[in-house]
């Protein structure tokens, strides 16, 4: 059976940001060992400006600067040229004004086989180049970001880790928040007693079917109390009798 493996192509003006940020710890494993592909190009690479500009001001006046399109587009040719494009390729312009990113997405976005990111900076990238090439504009949250490096980080993050193969305890991304719908249990380790405060008791009990119930009964209490929005959703989508049951 083919290993499933996602290719992450970053279209950026700070290419180090995002290699240095991505290539660590789990992720930079993962790549290691083939699970995902992290590159970064460079959009000043593709600008035909000879002094290599990539921006300028916008029609119309207004404060900053803007990308132009055409660095954006030949950098986006030269990616598509390179893997070529048997099947739609989604690209994703990360903007505070797109749809807002969370795990379902991510879930989605992992299947795919090479996913490109743009991320813009100053006030932003010419609207004609993103109506030709984007598929998805997709935002981290209601705040406005310098660049849109820390949002791909972010999201590359996020979907990597659901790739098979990246996090060594399949199970791991499964039990988490937002896995099965609601917030993970509360959880310990060593020592029993840290300040004066015991691990409950049941989790040293050995009893895996009391430890399940618990951990259960703790992520319905905490997702019902910090995210009540979450907490309903779950309760619409359980059948009938485990309705009634809670
Ligand atoms: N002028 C734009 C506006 O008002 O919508 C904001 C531009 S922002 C200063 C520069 C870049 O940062 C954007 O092009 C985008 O790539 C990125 N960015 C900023 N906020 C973001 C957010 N919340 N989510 C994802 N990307 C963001």
């Amino acid at each position: 059976m083919k290993k499933s493996m996602v290719n992450f192509h970053i279209m950026t003006l700070f290419p180090e940001m995002v290699l240095d940020g991505l290539h660590t710890s789990i992720l930079g494993r993962a790549a290691q060992n083939g699970h995902i592909a992290i590159e970064a190009v460079n959009i000043r690479d593709y600008t035909l400006d000879k002094h290599g500009k990539v921006d300028d001001y916008t029609y119309g006046g207004g404060a900053g600067m803007l990308m132009q399109a055409q660095p954006v587009y030949d950098a986006y040719r030269a990616i598509i040229d390179r893997i070529g494009q048997e099947k739609k390729k989604r690209v994703i312009y990360v903007s505070p004004q797109g749809r807002t990113f969370h795990q379902e997405l991510a879930k989605e976005l992992s299947c795919e086989e090479d996913l490109i990111f743009l991320c813009g900076h100053y006030e932003g990238i010419d609207e004609r180049v993103l109506e030709e090439i984007v598929t998805d504009e997709i935002s981290l949250g209601d705040y406005v970001l310098t660049g849109g490096e820390l949002a791909a980080m972010v999201m590359v993050d996020a979907i990597a880790r659901l790739v098979p193969g990246v996090l060594h305890n399949e199970e791991s991304a499964e039990t988490e928040s937002f896995g099965n719908g609601l917030l993970e249990y509360p959880q310990y380790s060593r020592p029993e007693v840290w300040h004066e405060k015991r691990v409950p008791e049941v989790l040293l009990s050995g009893d895996h079917a009391k430890v399940d119930a618990w951990r259960l009964e703790q992520s319905l209490l905490r997702t019902k109390e910090r995210r009540p929005d979450l907490y309903e959703r779950y309760q619409e989508l359980q059948p009938p009798v485990e309705k009634k049951r809670r």
